[in-house]
């Protein structure tokens, strides 16, 4: 059968600065005219290149992973998480916003230099195969109230994400961002998606002016929490990965998706589900990276 996903080895072939934060890497490649357009939280890899030896030693067969895992540092690509931004499998183009955090990281060390004609590999959703690729996490009851809330990491999701949603959407999205001026990041939200925007401006700890604005925005939604369901939360409460989507699709008139630094996301998603009496399974939480940990 066709794999869901696949490599495809591309070329960088511009790089805008969207932002103090965010630069725009635009992909291109012929192999992108099979890249799946599927729009929303859609994820993808980004396969970095090692010193001298680049890309040759990249397993890209169906046991890729476990051998990827056991090659020697210096031979083991570098592999990261993104969104896929924009598609133009026409074109064989595809776009990657993403945040500079500085030098501390393969990908952001290679974002802050990146120029046309770098070459990279992604992996992404195979066109070619017909089922469901996985990969897309935003699953909202139809007609549900939605509330979106994320960091910078998670914007670029945002943003597609709004810019899929049926016009007749209503909710709330809240982002929180590096400086001011990464607001100026393009959204197209239905009218009835009301946007807020907090920054960090240097000042403030990751996650602590999203977690203080989302407890503001969903003041007025308050419902108190049924006698038992504490303790059940309690006992379910991940110490893993921070990581949990609705199994079956979420159900009922009112949906989260959360999404940023792990420990921020943590506390937004205990105080819908604990204190606010939130259903868990309307709630998708996501740790897109963990201050102080590299994705591994
Ligand atoms: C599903 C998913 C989608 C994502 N989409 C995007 C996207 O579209 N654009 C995007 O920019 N990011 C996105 N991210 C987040 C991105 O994968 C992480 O930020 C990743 O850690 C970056 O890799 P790195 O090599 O730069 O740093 P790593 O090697 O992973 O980490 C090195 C150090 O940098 C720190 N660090 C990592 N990210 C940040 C950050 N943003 N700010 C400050 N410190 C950081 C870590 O805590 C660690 O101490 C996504 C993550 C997931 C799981």
């Amino acid at each position: 059968m066709t794999p869901a996903w696949r490599f495809f080895p591309v070329t960088v072939s511009a790089v805008r600065r969207l932002s103090p934060s965010f630069i725009r890497v635009t992909f291109a490649g012929d192999c992108l005219t099979s890249f799946a357009d599927n729009g929303y939280d859609q994820r993808i890899k980004l396969c970095l290149p090692v010193p001298v030896h680049e890309f040759d030693f990249l397993p890209t067969d169906e046991d890729w992973w476990s051998r990827w895992r056991s090659l020697p540092d210096e031979h083991r690509n570098p592999i990261r998480t993104y969104t896929a931004s924009a598609v133009r499998a026409d074109l064989g183009e595809v776009d990657v916003d993403m945040v500079l955090h500085g030098d501390g990281g393969p990908a952001s060390r290679w974002a802050l230099v990146a120029a046309p004609g770098d070459a990279l590999v992604l992996i992404g959703p195979n066109a070619a195969h017909a089922g469901d690729h996985g990969g897309l996490e935003f699953r909202p009851p139809p007609g549900a109230r939605l509330l979106i809330a994320g960091d910078e990491t998670a914007a670029p999701a945002v943003a597609a994400i709004l810019a899929r949603l049926p016009r007749t959407t209503r909710g709330d999205v809240v982002l929180e961002i590096p400086s001011r001026d990464d607001a100026l990041l393009p959204l197209s939200a239905p009218d009835g998606m009301r946007v807020t925007w907090v920054c960090r401006d240097g000042g403030h700890d990751y996650g602590s002016r999203l977690v203080a604005a989302v407890r503001h925005v969903v003041a007025g939604h308050r419902t108190p929490v049924p006698a038992g369901v504490r303790a059940a939360v309690d006992e379910l409460e991940p110490d893993g990965d921070i990581w949990e989507v609705p199994e079956d699709g979420a159900a009922g008139d009112r949906y989260a998706w959360l999404a940023g630094e792990s420990a921020a996301i943590t506390t937004l998603r205990r105080h819908l589900v604990k204190e606010l009496g939130w259903d868990r399974k309307s709630v998708a939480f996501m740790g897109y990276w963990r201050n102080g940990r590299a994705e591994s």
